[in-house]
């Protein structure tokens, strides 16, 4: 490949990037997001959604256009592990709210 090539796709990467909105959360969204979840992967083979995407719901931004930053830690219901925006959760099921899976978990 060209070096210049090289070039242009790490600018478009670095452009791509900064077209994400860094969005901080509140600690109150954080909480209502805690509050949302039942276990983390460090506690169920069930957990296969993003923190961050529990977050998404309490705000009106898409997934795709912003990155979060979460103020404070959130902690597993379950087993008080420590969740960031990366670690993977198993949602509590929430009325008018399909699972985000698209499989339903077994209750
Ligand atoms: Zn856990």
């Amino acid at each position: 490949m060209a070096p210049y090539t090289a070039a242009i796709t790490h600018r478009m990467d670095r452009v791509a990037r900064m077209d994400k909105l860094l969005v901080s959360v509140s600690q109150l969204a954080v909480a209502q997001a805690e509050q949302s979840i039942e276990a983390c992967q460090g506690c169920s083979i069930y957990a296969a959604v993003p923190f961050s995407t529990v977050l998404h719901s309490f705000r009106s931004y898409r997934a795709d256009q912003v990155e979060l930053i979460l103020p404070v830690l959130a902690h597993c219901p379950r087993c008080r592990g420590v969740v960031d925006e990366g670690t993977l959760v198993k949602p509590k099921r929430q009325p008018g709210q399909a699972p985000p899976t698209g499989q339903a978990p077994p209750r």
